[in-house]
């Protein structure tokens, strides 16, 4: 079996769910009691903040635990809204290719007044920082614009786009989601006022994640109840998944480097093996991406026949994000770089992690130019194309 859909979630590290255990069996006691069960929980609680705090270059009270990415991306998004809104600025800043976190969450605000720019992210998955600068209006309130991108793989600018934001003084956020922990990021260098986290993405457990917010900039609860995270995240605290994602999250940057050394070279035999295959292309820049991603379209073939035939041969990969496989739709993210629907269904995400060997890499290879071969031997459209019905696109 080979594991190549880390984009989507970890496998959660030793490290991990021994804090995890431990801290479940030992530390049940809420933090929020006096006794010291509960103070020691409040304890754990408070370590992990800090070192999560210490690792993206924030300060602890700047962290606020979520139940993930995606919550921290709804938090983050209304609160800025919010904010905006009691100044009479309704205009905000995204780009075409976010998760749905972030797009779903601007289409509501967009129900209720705000004003949406969308920027384009070219063919390479990039955006470009002067287009955000140009976007940028006497009453946006915020631009939002993700680290790395979760399907493509593409690092952004983000440091440029932060540095633009403050000299404007327009709030700043970026969906780290994919980037954290495997590239690196530093609220305060990258000029960033507002970043989302999740720790299924960094070998944590699920359900869990971090919303950092610079000092000063405006926070408000979506969640109604208790005064836990001092009153901006209502819930009796995940203790046992906190700790663990702080544990996770020390443990892989620490390594950080030696597997960006490790998977860069891997990750660039897969695209130049896949890149053998006749009528196929890359999807988004080849060298702004993140260490472990891959994302290819095969014309003439099916991106869900594909992806359950290389299951088959004990290949877990994906097509198009999680979030949109199974509906039939063609991924956003690949229609964002200017891929036309026919070929952004034959797509291919491999994302690779710390462990995979060379051989595994040939082997995936190997079974992707088998399973591609075998079924453009019975697509329509694969016929079309060799007899000059069709034209090929790719
Ligand atoms: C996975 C992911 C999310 C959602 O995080 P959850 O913890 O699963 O809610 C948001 N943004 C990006 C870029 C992601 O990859």
């Amino acid at each position: 079996m080979i594991y190549a859909d880390n984009a989507a979630t970890t496998r959660m590290s030793d490290a991990a769910i021994h804090t995890m255990t431990t801290v479940a069996q030992e530390n049940y006691g809420n933090p929020s009691s006096l006794y010291g069960l509960g103070q020691r929980a409040k304890e754990i609680l408070e370590k992990a903040r800090e070192d999560i705090a210490a690792v993206i270059g924030a300060s602890p009270r700047e962290i606020i635990f979520t139940s993930g990415g995606s919550e921290a991306d709804n938090q983050a998004l209304l609160s800025a809204a919010e904010a905006g809104r009691r100044k009479g600025k309704k205009h905000l800043i995204s780009t075409a290719f976010e998760h749905h976190a972030i797009l779903h969450t601007l289409q509501k605000l967009e129900k209720e007044g705000f004003e949406v720019t969308l920027l384009d992210v070219h063919e390479d998955g990039i955006v470009r920082p002067e287009e955000v600068e140009a976007a940028i209006r006497e009453d946006t309130c915020l631009v939002t614009v993700m680290y790395a991108n979760n399907e493509i793989g593409t690092i952004q600018p983000i440091r440029r786009i932060g540095e633009i934001c403050r000299r404007h003084g327009v709030l700043f956020h970026t969906d780290a989601v994919q980037a954290i922990g495997h590239i690196p990021v530093n609220v305060a260098d990258d000029n960033i006022d507002m970043l989302s986290s999740s720790a299924h993405k960094f070998h944590g457990p699920k359900g869990v994640g971090f919303l950092y917010v610079k000092k000063g900039a405006p926070l408000f609860n979506l969640i109604e109840g208790g005064a836990q995270e001092r009153g901006r995240r209502a819930g009796t605290e995940n203790v046992p998944g906190i700790a663990a994602m702080a544990t996770a999250l020390t443990e892989i940057n620490a390594k950080r480097e030696k597997n960006a050394a490790d998977l860069i070279p891997k990750r660039d035999r897969l695209i130049e093996g896949l890149k053998e295959i006749p009528h196929s292309a890359l999807n988004g820049d080849a060298v702004c991406r993140l260490p472990g991603n891959v994302n290819f379209c095969f014309e003439g073939i099916e991106g869900e026949s594909l992806l359950l035939l290389l299951d088959d041969k004990g290949i877990m990969a994906s097509s198009g994000s999680a979030c949109t496989s199974g509906a039939l739709d063609p991924s956003h993210v690949l229609l964002a770089i200017g891929r036309v629907h026919d070929v952004a269904h034959g797509s291919l995400r491999l994302s690779i992690g710390e462990g995979i060997t060379d051989e595994e890499i040939e082997e995936i290879i190997r079974s992707v130019k088998e399973v591609v071969a075998y079924l453009r031997g019975f697509s329509p459209i694969w016929r079309d194309l060799q007899s000059g019905k069709r034209k090929y696109i790719l």
